[in-house]
C-alpha cells in the first residue's frame, strides 16, 4: 500500500477539481465497450515519423477502436487525420481530438495531455500558438548556436522555412547533426550538442501547468499527465505534481502505458485511485520499430475508472 502520511501533501488539501463535468456530451463519443484504446501518440506533425494518414492506417491495422493523435503542442496533425476520416464511410477507428502540451513547473519539463476538447475553441487554440512561437524562438536560437559550433547551415533544418503548422523539435536537430555524420546517433546529438548544459541547449520558456490545464478545459476537454515516471521526479515531488494537478482541474493520470514494468503500472493505478484520477492509457507511439505500437500492451484491466468512460455517455437527442 502507499502511505501518504509522511508526506507533507496529504488528500485534506487534495480540492475537488477533478471529476467533474462541464458538458454534458463530449466533443467525441466514444462508442460502449471499445476496448483497443490509444490515447498518446505522435505524427509528423511533431516528432512521429508517420504522416497523420499513415498513423490512422496503422491504428487500422493494429485494430484500434479508439485514438488520440497528441501532437507536441499541435493539433494539425489530429486535424488532418479527421480529414482523411470524414472522406471515409465506414472508419472503424474513433478518432478523439487530443495534444501534449509542454509546461514548466518547477524546473521540470511536464507535459499535460489534453483530449476530446472542442478543436476550434479560441482558448486552446491560443495557447498552441503561444506555444509554436516560443517553439519557434527556440528552434531559431539552437539553430544559431550550432552554426556558431561550425555545423554548415545546409546540415541543418531552417526554422525560418518551417511551415506555419509545423513543429520543429530539438530530436529534428538531432537526426540532422547524425544524417550529416557530425553526430554517431541521436543520443550522442544530445550530449554533445542539445542536451541540457550542453553548447545548443536553449531552455525553454513553455507555459505553467496550470494555464495549460486550464486552456483544455476552457475548451471542453479533459487534461491528463503524461507519462508521470518520465521526469525523475522523486515520490514526494510526484505527489506534489498530482495535488497541484488536481487542484487546477486536471482529471487523468496515463496510468497504462506499452512500456513499464508491472509494478509501475500497479503503483500509478494506486496513485490515480488515491487522488481520484481517471486513468489514461497510450502508448506514445513516435515511429515504426522494436519497442513501441500503437496498443501494445495496452489493455485496460483496472477497478479505477478510465477516462473514456465519460465519453460513452451521451445524451439521445
Ligand atoms: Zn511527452
Ligand atoms: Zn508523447
Amino acid at each position: 500500500m502507499i502511505n501518504a502520511k509522511n508526506d507533507a501533501i496529504t488528500q485534506e488539501n487534495v480540492s475537488n477539481a477533478g471529476r467533474s463535468s462541464r458538458r454534458s456530451q463530449p466533443f467525441v463519443a466514444v462508442p460502449p465497450g471499445s476496448e483497443r484504446i490509444d490515447l498518446h501518440c505522435h505524427s509528423r506533425c511533431s516528432d512521429g515519423a508517420l504522416h497523420p494518414h499513415e498513423l490512422l492506417l496503422r491504428a487500422e491495422n493494429m485494430q484500434i477502436d479508439v485514438l488520440a493523435i497528441t501532437d507536441h503542442d499541435s493539433i494539425a496533425g489530429y486535424q488532418a487525420a479527421q480529414r482523411v476520416l470524414a472522406e471515409q464511410r465506414a472508419a472503424r477507428v474513433v478518432l478523439i481530438p487530443g495534444v501534449e502540451i509542454s509546461t514548466r513547473w518547477e524546473g521540470f519539463e511536464i507535459h499535460i495531455l489534453g483530449w476530446n476538447f472542442d478543436p476550434e475553441a479560441p482558448r486552446l487554440t491560443a495557447l498552441l500558438t503561444a506555444q509554436a512561437n516560443k517553439r519557434r524562438e527556440r528552434s531559431v536560437a539552437i539553430h544559431g548556436k550550432l552554426l556558431k559550433q561550425g555545423i554548415p547551415a545546409e546540415d541543418l533544418p531552417d526554422p525560418h522555412q518551417q511551415p506555419r503548422d509545423a513543429v520543429l523539435t530539438r530530436l529534428h536537430f538531432a537526426e540532422a547533426l547524425v544524417k550529416a555524420r557530425h553526430c554517431k546517433d541521436i543520443q550522442s546529438a544530445f550530449d554533445r550538442y542539445l542536451g541540457r548544459g550542453q553548447c545548443a541547449y536553449v531552455a525553454s520558456q513553455w507555459c505553467s501547468v496550470e494555464e495549460a490545464v486550464e486552456a483544455i478545459r476552457a475548451s471542453g476537454g479533459v487534461a491528463g499527465l503524461a507519462h508521470p515516471l518520465a521526469y525523475g521526479l522523486s515520490n514526494k515531488w510526484l505527489r506534489r505534481l498530482l495535488v497541484e494537478l488536481k487542484a487546477c482541474g486536471a482529471e487523468a493520470l496515463e496510468a497504462v502505458s506499452s512500456q513499464q514494468a508491472p509494478w509501475q503500472r500497479q503503483w500509478l493505478l494506486e496513485l490515480a485511485n488515491e487522488y481520484g484520477f481517471y486513468v489514461s492509457m497510450g502508448s506514445d507511439f513516435h515511429a515504426p520499430g522494436k519497442y513501441r505500437e500503437l496498443g501494445r500492451n495496452l489493455k485496460y484491466q483496472s477497478e479505477v475508472a478510465p477516462v473514456w468512460t465519460q465519453w460513452s455517455k451521451v445524451e439521445n437527442g
